[in-house]
């Protein structure tokens, strides 16, 4: 009893077979709860193709975006011919998503024209996976027996007007979602909002970044009291490392807020790294589960769990970023040279993932986004003109091609030479460490190394420190 809000990513709702076992899923989670609202995903690989089309058409490209609409129709057509045996559910659905095809077709041909695609548009263009999911969703369990409905979360989530990485306002989200959703549970109608997507206050649609749709789910949950928060995705939970880069890593069944928001800060793509904040603050258990194989527990996300052992957790890497360092004789000792170096990052609108300073105050070095590292040298090299022109500053240097690896783990504040086994871990393996940081929460350790030595940093840590560790 109580209120679950649940979470389909994008491969829970990307074919036929899933989105059955989706469905199969909520209409059983609807039996236990007293009430129950479903957050969903386009189907995997669509944001992608939206996106791709939409960048395509703005280098003048008309063939790729009309690929796009020729593959999303055969998609949605299959599942909406396999999944929907109301014939007037068919034809509602069918007219649906022709007509949000239309819209995209329409959004890439003057973004042809144009020649440009702002991140406004984009956020428009790129949300319309979730817009025709949630759809096929509400009249896929309408076929069952279910009442349900669709609902754009621009409806509900209220953002600022920073499009494809906005942040809700979470008052006015609060009235919004309480009004609209209540009546609907209380008459036990399941929503199915659209993940993702948000509007700002005056309707322009924004997004919440890639891969949003959990922060969307814990959003919603967070708003209406929901007991817990349950994301089901396509691995057993969240495990001690990507199972991609590490075949033998495991699911990890208890993590505390804090770790999983280190996790997902620094790169364990299962969770948004912003999805933990509207739990904590409501103290809202999450759940991390299996769609293809939902009678696995999956991992419990919650408060008390920073006692569970092991000292490292887990290893995880982010990818495709660049360090820029700033360094010269001259920096020591002089007032507010870190301050203006970060007001010059600011003023290009890169965030910095993580910061080193040398205790002889001889170097600051900085990791970011290596899309961003030419206009942010840029930036600290007008700033530091004068610094440089006195050789105080004797450079900026661009480090491309470097990755973040963290190992996460809260019992590592009270286990002594944790940082002393990765180092060593890494030694052995012949890795060569550019620079580390240890979080101030120390739940975790962040290396930085060459990206070539990423997925090999990460498989020694694991081996070392996790498997080796917990023996
Ligand atoms: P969804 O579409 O369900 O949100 P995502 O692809 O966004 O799924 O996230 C799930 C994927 O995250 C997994 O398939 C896995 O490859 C990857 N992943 C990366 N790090 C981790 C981790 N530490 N634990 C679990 N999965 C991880
Ligand atoms: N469909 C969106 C994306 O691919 C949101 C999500 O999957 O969570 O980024
Ligand atoms: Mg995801």
């Amino acid at each position: 009893m109580g209120t679950l809000t649940m979470k389909f990513g994008g491969t829970s709702v990307g074919s036929v077979e899933a989105l059955r076992q989706a469905a199969d899923i909520v209409l059983a989670q609807a039996r236990e709860w007293e009430h129950l609202v479903v957050v969903v995903s386009a189907m995997n690989g669509v944001t992608d193709a939206l996106i791709k089309g939409a960048r395509t058409a703005a280098e003048g490209d008309d063939h790729t975006y009309r690929g796009v609409v020729a593959d999303l129709r055969v998609r949605s057509y299959r599942a909406v011919d396999d999944l929907l045996t109301n014939p007037g559910e068919r034809r509602a659905l069918l007219a649906a998503v022709d007509g949000y095809l239309d819209e995209f077709t329409a959004f890439c041909h003057s973004v042809r024209i144009l020649g440009e695609v702002t991140p406004r548009a984009m956020d428009t263009i790129s949300s319309l996976g979730e817009r025709i999911n949630a759809r096929l969703i509400a009249a896929m369990l309408r076929c069952r027996g279910a009442e349900s409905e669709a609902i754009d979360a621009t409806e509900l989530i209220v953002t600022d007007d920073a499009f494809q990485n906005a942040v809700p306002l979470m008052d006015l989200t609060r009235e919004r979602i309480q009004a609209r959703l209540t009546p609907l549970l209380e008459r036990s109608v399941i929503p199915i909002v659209t993940g993702f997507m948000g509007a700002t206050v005056e309707g322009i649609t924004t997004t919440l970044g890639r891969g949003g749709s959990d922060y969307s789910a814990a959003i919603v949950g967070a708003c209406l009291d929901s007991d817990e928060v349950w994301t089901w995705t396509d691995v057993d939970g969240i495990m001690s490392a990507d199972p991609r880069l590490v075949p033998d890593a495991r699911v990890i069944p208890i993590l505390s807020y804090a770790e999983v928001s280190e996790l997902a800060y620094f790169g364990a793509k299962v969770l948004h790294p912003r999805t933990i904040r509207p739990c904590i603050e409501r103290a809202i258990p999450l759940w991390v589960k299996n769609t293809f194989n939902p009678a696995s527990p999956g991992t419990r996300v919650n408060s008390e769990a920073e006692s569970t052992p092991g000292a490292v957790k887990a290893v995880t890497a982010i990818q495709g970023l660049s360090m820029i360092t700033v360094e010269g004789r001259g920096m020591m000792g002089v007032p507010g040279i870190a301050a203006r170096t970060f007001a010059a990052v600011a003023r290009q609108g890169s965030s910095v993932l993580l910061i080193i300073q040398a205790s002889s105050e001889q170097s600051i070095c900085f990791v970011i986004p290596s899309k961003d590292a030419p206009a942010v040298a840029r930036s600290v090299e007008q700033e530091m003109a004068l610094e440089l022109a006195r050789r105080d500053i004797e450079q900026v240097r661009v480090m491309d091609g470097v990755v973040i690896v963290s190992a996460v783990g809260a019992g590592m504040r009270h286990t002594p030479g944790v940082a002393a086994r990765v180092f060593g871990a890494l030694s052995q393996a012949g890795i060569n460490v550019i620079g580390i940081a240890q979080g101030s929460s120390e739940c975790s350790i962040s290396l930085i190394v060459a990206a070539d030595d990423a997925t090999a940093a990460v498989q020694e840590i694991h081996r070392e420190v996790i498997i080796n560790g917990s023996r």
